[in-house]
């Protein structure tokens, strides 16, 4: 071939696989706008960003014990006086006005956040307010981590125990197995504690209760150690996912963090997986404040170049990919793995916001349940971004259980429009989707959109009449208010 020919084919070879993948990452980067939709005094929202809804105050509690304590008693005491309601928020990353009540109250419990550690039995005892990521870095000077919690550090401690989240940490159930127990301020002011001992029904009834049955103030949680982990990926068809699933991370003890994720591009569309783990390491972690920047701005915009764009979830695939097998055999330590902020995904478009779906399906239809999903989504207008899959435990400590055996949970990531259309479009693909992991035998998880009406809820969680019924019981003048209540009582 003539010297010209190859060096056209060179330069074609570098446009393709260089600069236009740099260009369209570019360009995603161009079209943002850092300018945040501001909450009007006066207003609530969450993460949903689909929420504004006007309140009558919101209420940010003081850090130090006694001063919070006295401060929610005067609280509760002008609200049942003036017949206004109660709403408790922690993080707002929960969707569906969870953490809102029309003119009613709202406590941001984030400032209450001190924790500390007991070092011979393995407790944190942490404030309903402390963030994840405050907790990691307390517990990395200590050698210890977090037992159990989500994907993201940026959630509160009592929002997580509220809704019961789950993680990554493999061989885990929920949340609310690493809880000990936690003190809580009911609608008369009095604190109680709740544990498996004490008030049980109470403690049942809180984990996963979504703040109302009172006020939780402090969680004491078991910790665990902190490790270095190094990390293995697997690409593998869905279809042999339990299989190697069993083989390569059940029958080894050494993995202790683990997700899959299904391809969702157009090409191949749920037809590959990956398998991500990692596996403890006989070397000392280091500490947090010592490692390396994880080139988080490029990741956010290699992920938000992927919205709405075909070209943007094929290049994502292909570099998280390769990324894999550049950093395959990397090690990390447990708490830099966990502690991963929200903003990695953040959505800077004011039009449109990201929402998230869950569905917990046991292994008997795992194959089935992505056989039903992929005509469903493949109908849909609606965009999505992302699906990832954790293993949970059964839960044996909540009311609300939607993990009733082991499970896998599959976690769906969408855009929306903030327009009547996409809202309308996001109801009744939700509705397919539950339909299908009904199904299934499966369970659809309680923080996000509130596009289930109660009698299919009922369906996924008969014990919800009972669960409703002890509300009352705790809670007879219903001060504790939210929307995610008054939408499924
Ligand atoms: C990007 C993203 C990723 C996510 N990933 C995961 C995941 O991997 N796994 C998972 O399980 N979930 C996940 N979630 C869901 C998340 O766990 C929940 O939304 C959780 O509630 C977030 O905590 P928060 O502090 O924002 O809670 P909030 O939204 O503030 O509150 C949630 C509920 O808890 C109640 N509450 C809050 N604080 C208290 C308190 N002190 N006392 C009593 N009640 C209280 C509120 O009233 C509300 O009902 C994700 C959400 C987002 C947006």
């Amino acid at each position: 071939m003539k010297k010209k020919y190859i060096w056209i084919l060179i330069i074609l070879v570098i446009v393709v696989f260089i600069t236009i993948p740099v260009c369209h990452v570019l360009k995603t980067k161009l079209n943002e706008t850092d300018k945040k939709t501001d909450i009007p005094n006066g207003y609530a929202n969450d993460a949903s960003q689909l929420n504004l809804t006007k309140v009558d105050t919101i209420i940010k509690v003081p850090n130090d014990k006694k001063e919070m304590i006295n401060q929610l008693k005067e609280v509760l005491k002008y609200a049942q006086k003036h017949h206004l309601k109660i709403s408790i928020a922690g993080a707002q990353h929960s969707m569906g006005g969870h953490t809102i009540y029309p003119d009613g109250i709202v406590l941001n419990m984030l400032p209450y956040k001190h924790m500390s550690l007991d070092e011979v039995n393995n407790v944190l005892i942490i404030g309903s307010g402390a963030l994840w990521q405050d907790a990691i870095e307390y517990l990395d000077q200590y050698g210890k981590s977090i037992a159990v919690m989500q994907a993201f550090s940026s959630f509160s401690v009592g929002g997580s125990i509220s809704v019961n989240g789950h993680g990554w940490q493999k061989d885990s159930a929920p949340i609310s197995s690493s809880v000990l127990s936690f003190t809580l301020m009911n609608y008369k002011g009095e604190v109680i504690t709740c544990s498996r001992d004490k008030n049980p029904e109470l403690f049942k009834l809180v984990l996963g209760g979504y703040g109302l049955f009172g006020i939780i103030l402090e969680v004491k949680l078991k910790v665990v150690d902190n490790k270095a982990l190094q990390f293995k990926y697997f690409r593998l068809s869905p279809e042999n996912y339990i299989s190697y699933y069993k083989k390569l991370i059940l029958d080894n003890p050494k993995v202790n963090l683990v997700f899959g994720r299904l391809k969702i591009s157009n090409k191949e569309f749920l037809e590959e997986a990956t398998l991500n783990f990692f596996e403890e390491v006989d070397q000392k972690p280091l500490p947090i404040h010592e490692q390396n920047n994880k080139n988080e701005e490029t990741k956010r915009l290699v992920f938000r170049s992927s919205v709405r764009s075909e070209y943007g979830k094929r290049l994502r695939w292909d570099l998280e990919i390769g990324m894999n097998k550049i950093t395959k055999h990397n090690v990390f330590s447990r708490n830099e793995l966990l502690n991963d902020h929200v903003s990695l995904i953040e959505n800077k478009d004011p039009n449109s916001t990201d929402l998230l779906q869950e569905y917990f399906i046991p292994e008997r239809n795992f194959n089935q349940f992505i056989k039903d999903i992929k005509p469903v989504l493949l109908q849909s207008k609606l965009d999505l971004l992302n699906i990832t899959i954790r293993a949970v435990n059964k839960d044996e400590d909540t009311y609300m259980s939607y993990a009733k055996e082991d499970v896998f949970g599959f976690v769906f990531l969408f855009n929306q429009k903030k327009n009547e259309k996409e809202e309308k479009e996001m109801k009744v693909l939700t509705n397919q989707l539950v339909d299908v992991a009904i199904k299934n035998n499966g369970t659809f998880y309680l923080p996000y959109r509130l596009h289930i009406d109660r009698e299919k809820m009922r369906k996924v969680y008969p014990e919800s009449d009972e669960f409703f019924r002890l509300k009352k019981k705790y809670d007879p003048t219903e001060l504790f208010r939210n929307q995610f209540y008054d939408h499924y009582k």
